[in-house]
């Protein structure tokens, strides 16, 4: 007998619930993730092999559960790029942000309690909140993707949720706010407020970490490797806040979360963070040179501030993006009408993706 979902006592909550889901297949040219498209440099693998095979002898003992010297060479960085002073004690770290944005939601939502998120966004941000049992109040964005900071404050002033996820750059339409945006939604907003950058080292905007001294006692920075930093196969997300909403997560992380081998993997990658981090100019300007050409092709792009591009318009998206798939491209159909997602690689990635798409501007599609 075969079981089907519908055959088990699953949590009714979660009937006809969709898993989130990229699509992974196997296409020379593959932009459907926003990875970063060079892999790590010859030094940083043997680092990191040298790394685990020292973690690896010592894998019969439990990994160190607060991963300290992880989240003091997480800090570090962070304080190098933001100029803002920050120790272990204002930095948590997790398998992929997916996994701190879900412990978050764990600490501050849950049963009885309300997230916010400005869509489109995101898709995991409404999905992890069903997992945590926390009710999803998607608001809007105006037609041009953009928030409308005005009426996003009275919205969180009248909704009143007890977590807020703004993200910036946001995935998948590519636009960041302003620190000084970023205050009024948090001065608004009467609970926690996320601030998701998994992209920040695309942007040219300074980020969220910079009002962790005046917004402290509410913002959380949630950062990711998986992205500048070429590490999404390592799975490591960071985040930035006070010392007490460090001490909040640990109330429902599962001790030992990270593996020694991850800690041990991601604190060599973060020895190369220089020349990794090397590829973020290329890639920035690799991106304007992708908008360009997609304008001068006749599409209309959102402007991007981070490693991807939201282009259309189709007259029929999924029929576009097969179009790409079917001439060996791989982007990404999100779900809104008429546009596709397009992430930045390489050079030659990127020259493959507009011979396509110049020639797809000129069918009916
Ligand atoms: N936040 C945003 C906005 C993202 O786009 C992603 C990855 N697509 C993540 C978080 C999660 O990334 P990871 O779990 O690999 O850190």
């Amino acid at each position: 007998m075969k079981v089907t979902l519908d055959d088990l006592p699953l949590r009714d909550d979660l009937r006809g619930k969709t898993p989130y889901g990229a699509p992974q297949l196997d296409v020379a040219v593959r932009l459907n993730t926003n990875e970063n498209p060079y892999p790590p440099p010859p030094e940083l693998v043997a680092d990191v092999t040298a790394a685990a095979a020292a973690a690896a002898a010592d894998l019969h003992r439990y990994p160190d559960r607060d991963a300290t010297a992880l989240r003091a060479d997480l800090a570090a960085y962070l304080t190098g790029a933001t100029g803002v002073p920050l120790t272990a004690e204002n930095v948590w770290a997790a398998n992929g942000s997916n996994e701190v944005l879900q412990q978050i939601m764990q600490a501050f939502g849950g049963p009885g309690r309300t997230a916010v998120g400005f869509e489109p966004s995101y898709s995991m941000h409404p999905i992890i909140a069903a997992g945590t049992r926390t009710e999803w109040l998607p608001a809007p964005r105006r037609a041009d993707f953009a928030i409308d900071v005005d009426a996003a404050a009275a919205l969180l002033r009248s909704t009143g949720p007890d977590i807020t996820f703004l993200t910036s750059p946001n995935n998948p339409t590519g636009q960041s706010l302003e620190p000084a945006e970023l205050a009024v939604l948090i001065d608004a907003a009467p609970g926690i407020v996320v601030v998701d950058e998994a992209y920040a080292e695309f942007s040219d905007r300074p980020g969220a970490v910079t009002l962790l001294d005046t917004h402290g006692h509410k913002l959380i920075v949630s950062r990711t490797m998986s992205k500048a930093f070429a590490f999404a196969g390592g799975r490591l997300g960071y985040l930035a806040a006070a010392p007490a909403v460090v001490d909040a997560l640990q109330l429902v992380r599962l001790p030992y979360h990270l593996s020694a081998l991850t800690q041990a993997a991601a604190r060599a990658s973060l020895r190369h963070a220089e020349a990794t981090l090397g590829s973020v100019a290329l890639l920035r300007h690799e991106r304007d040179r992708v908008v360009d050409e997609l304008r001068s092709a006749g599409y209309d792009v959102v402007p991007s501030d981070a490693n991807f591009a939201l282009f259309g318009a189709f007259t029929d998206a999924p029929r576009a993006w097969q179009a790409f798939l079917d001439r060996g491209v791989l982007i990404r159909d999100v779900g809104i009408p008429e546009r596709l997602r397009v992430t930045v690689g390489t050079p030659e990635e990127n020259d493959a993706f507009l011979a396509v798409a110049t020639d797809l501007a000129t069918k009916e599609l």
